[in-house]
């Protein structure tokens, strides 16, 4: 039995979570979706606007525990919502995902003091903790040369991190550094701390307007109560995290590839060719079938693996396999979906332009192919199996 520990996924009674996804999935639609031509001509969130409607719906607290004054969701609760949120303009989405997504995980790896430090102002939008792993001069995981020293009551950090994102407006970063020769511990780093400064990149390809800067720490000097668990915990705690971040990535995937298919639907009965609605031909009904295949498959899938979280499992191996397909589907469906759209589809004229290439993002975020292949592949050949396959379906 794969199973973990200090599961913090309840989930809110039915008709107290649907009031909070109406009020969400109305926000998505009528507040944020007709900022996308801004964002995408400015490559800037209006942070005036979009902030506070966050705020107003709930979605920076949805799956912080209720303890610490979130909604506390189910992961199969939050699953539909992130999907939604990927329906419309990518950054939005990406703040949405990396807020919940490390508020999440601080409440599985913080200790008490931790998490009263930032999970109540998380909850609200108040206070944010963005994850530092990736470096300019190194690869991902345990390559790191981020360095931090213990100095009495304090560490002393010093290194390079980019692609960090929300690093605009966190209020903390979670960042990985190495501790000793072989040992990388994560440490909670408050923003406004001495020595530590953060930089603009140039803009991203997708999903634009949110920010993934770069993070310098010159001795930069942070309390030891920072430090997540024990010194050397940092690639547990980094597995542990990735574990459902991947998932999440998957469900934007989902979202993304629902959207390119409705859109098609759609176009496909009105463009009329030859004096027939493209729908009719065989060429274009056989793109749809494919498109609702991985959408369907997908949809299979993130089920399958969020009643296994929800039910305290571990998912080491299909986390990494769902994060790979859901990036293959989503490449696939957005592609055949400009392809039906034809040369129009490659103008603003219609979102399929801008979710082609939002969805390129999900290539990168939480590791990108070579790491999951490597992952699931680790997990199968030690023996893994999915023993449990059927068991997440209700039976009789
Ligand atoms: C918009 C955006 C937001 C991001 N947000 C964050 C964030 O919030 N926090 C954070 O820490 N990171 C973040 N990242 C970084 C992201 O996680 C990395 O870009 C990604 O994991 C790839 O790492 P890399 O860029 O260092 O690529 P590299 O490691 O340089 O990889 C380049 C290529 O080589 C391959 N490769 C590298 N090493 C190996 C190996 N050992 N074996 C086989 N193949 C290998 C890779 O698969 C890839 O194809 C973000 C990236 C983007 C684009």
């Amino acid at each position: 039995m794969n199973s973990r520990r200090n599961s913090v996924t309840v989930g809110l009674p039915p008709n107290e979570y649907a009031k909070l996804r109406d009020s969400v999935f109305t926000t998505i639609w009528n507040e944020l979706d007709p900022l996308e031509h801004q964002i995408e001509d400015t490559e800037k969130i209006p942070y005036d606007v979009v902030m506070p409607a966050l705020k107003a719906c709930g979605a920076f607290g949805l799956i912080v525990p209720r303890e610490y004054g979130g909604a506390g969701l189910s992961i199969a609760q939050y699953l539909p919502i992130l999907a939604e949120f990927a329906k419309i303009q990518g950054g939005i989405r990406t703040i949405v995902h990396v807020h919940n997504s490390f508020a999440h995980a601080l409440s599985e790896i913080g200790n008490d003091e931790q998490k009263q430090e930032i999970l109540p102002g998380a909850a609200v939008g108040e206070k944010s903790l963005a994850f530092a792993l990736t470096e300019p001069g190194n690869g991902t995981g345990m390559d790191l040369s981020t360095t931090a020293r213990r100095d009495g009551d304090d560490y002393i950090i010093n290194g390079r991190k980019w692609l960090i994102t929300n690093s605009d407006f966190a209020s903390h970063f979670l960042v990985l550094a190495k501790t000793a020769d072989k040992e990388v511990s994560a440490i909670i780093v408050p923003r406004d701390t001495p020595g530590f400064t953060i930089t603009r990149l140039p803009e991203t390809m997708g999903c634009k307007g949110a920010e993934h800067g770069e993070l310098v720490f010159t001795d930069a000097r942070v309390p030891a109560g920072g430090l997540v668990g024990a010194e050397g915990d940092g690639i547990a705690h980094l597995e542990r995290a990735l574990e459902i971040s991947r998932v999440f990535i998957a469900a934007s995937s989902l979202g993304t590839a629902t959207r390119a298919l409705d859109l098609s639907l759609r176009y496909a009965k009105e463009r009329v060719t030859f004096g027939k609605p493209i729908a009719e031909r065989q060429a274009i009904q056989r793109y749809l079938a494919e498109m609702a295949a991985d959408v369907y498959a997908l949809r299979g899938m993130l089920a399958d693996v969020a009643v296994k979280w929800d039910r305290e499992r571990r998912i080491p191996a299909e986390s990494s396999l769902i994060k790979q397909f859901g990036l293959e589907a989503v490449g696939r469906v957005t592609d055949r979906a400009l392809l039906i759209h034809g040369g129009i589809g490659y103008t603003r004229m219609y979102p399929i332009e801008r979710l082609y290439r939002d969805a390129r993002l999900n290539w990168l975020e939480e590791g990108p192919p070579t790491i999951q292949y490597m992952v699931a592949a680790r997990e199968l050949l030690g023996g893994y199996v999915f023993d449990d396959a059927f068991d997440s379906l209700p039976q009789g």
